[in-house]
């Protein structure tokens, strides 16, 4: 992956407070990369970085682009998933409620299965996204290793 991320940003709704607490703190370095969020975290996401930008006068100009996908129930979460299966994703902040049902459970699963089969990083909570974004290769290029599939591929099935 390039010095340049394309990172993902999602919070189920008890977690959005938090999440938006850490992009508050966090923006100017969100500001380099790019964001790929699921519908109504993007929304929250953006709107913070803009009002965090413009209490400063809107000097800071982004470097950075924000993509929405759809609302995670309505299948942001399997967009995500599918991105990072075409690794189109480094990194995944992804503030999960470990305290509430989901209707899109399975979804949420497969998303966090998929991050796992590509040695995606993945914060789940704010205190690993604080350890990320501080870690020197937040802004550097860096190169998982991703496990070697191929026997699997070639598995046989006769
Ligand atoms: P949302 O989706 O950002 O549209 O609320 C998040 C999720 O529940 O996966």
């Amino acid at each position: 992956m390039k010095a340049k991320k394309r990172i993902a940003l999602v919070a189920h709704d008890n977690r959005k407070k938090d999440l938006v607490g850490w992009v508050e703190y966090n923006w100017r370095s969100l500001l380099r990369h790019d964001l790929i969020c699921t519908g109504t975290t993007g929304k929250l996401v953006s709107e913070t970085i803009e009002s965090k930008r413009m209490s400063e006068g809107g000097a800071t100009a982004p470097d950075s682009s924000i993509r929405l996908l759809k609302s995670g129930p309505l299948g942001g979460d399997q967009q995500l998933g599918a991105l990072i299966a075409e690794e189109m994703v480094d990194l995944v902040i992804f503030f999960w409620d470990p305290m509430s049902p989901q209707p899109h459970d399975v979804d949420v699963k497969a998303l966090l299965r998929i991050a796992v089969v590509y040695n995606i990083p993945m914060a789940c909570n704010r205190a690993t996204a604080d350890f990320m974004i501080s870690s020197p290769l937040f802004d550097r290029p860096y190169e998982p290793i991703v496990k070697d599939y191929s026997d699997y591929i070639q598995r046989s099935l006769t």
